[in-house]
C-alpha cells in the first residue's frame, strides 16, 4: 500500500496491525459532532455536558462544572478551561483543571492538550 500523507502512513500501519477502520480524527469537544459520538460511548457523559453547555449559556465551557472558558486566567489557574485528548482512547474533552485531574484520577485518562496536530493526524 502506497502513502503520501501522515494520515494515509498511519492508516497503513494500524491496519497492519490489525485495528479496523483506521485512524478516525479526534473531535473536537462541545461540538454537535462530539455530542453524538459521546451518546454512544458515555450518554451519561453527553447528558452532562449538554447540562453544563446548557447552565454556562456557552460551549466553552467545562462539561464537569461547568465553569465558563475565561482567557484571563493562567494556563496553571485551577478554573482554566482546555481542550483535552486522551490518545491511547482517542476520546475527548473540555475541561477546567480541577475536573481534568479528576477524570485523570477517576477514569485513569491520560490528558494532552488537544492541538491541530491532533486533529490532522501529525501526533
Ligand atoms: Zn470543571
Amino acid at each position: 500500500m502506497e502513502w503520501n500523507t501522515p494520515e494515509e502512513f498511519q492508516r497503513m500501519i494500524l491496519e497492519r496491525m490489525g485495528i479496523k477502520g483506521g485512524w478516525t480524527p479526534p473531535i473536537i469537544p462541545h461540538t454537535s459532532e462530539w455530542f453524538e459520538d459521546m451518546m454512544q460511548k458515555s450518554p451519561q457523559t453527553a447528558f452532562q455536558s449538554m447540562q453544563m453547555v446548557e447552565l454556562a449559556g456557552t460551549e466553552e465551557c467545562c462539561g464537569a462544572c461547568g465553569v465558563a472558558a475565561d482567557e484571563s486566567l493562567d494556563t496553571d489557574d485551577s478554573d482554566w478551561v482546555e481542550n483535552w485528548i486522551d490518545t491511547r482512547h482517542n476520546i475527548t474533552f473540555r475541561l477546567c483543571n480541577d475536573c481534568k485531574a479528576i477524570q485523570e484520577q477517576m477514569n485513569g485518562y491520560k490528558f494532552e492538550m488537544l492541538t491541530v496536530d491532533h486533529i490532522k493526524g501529525k501526533i
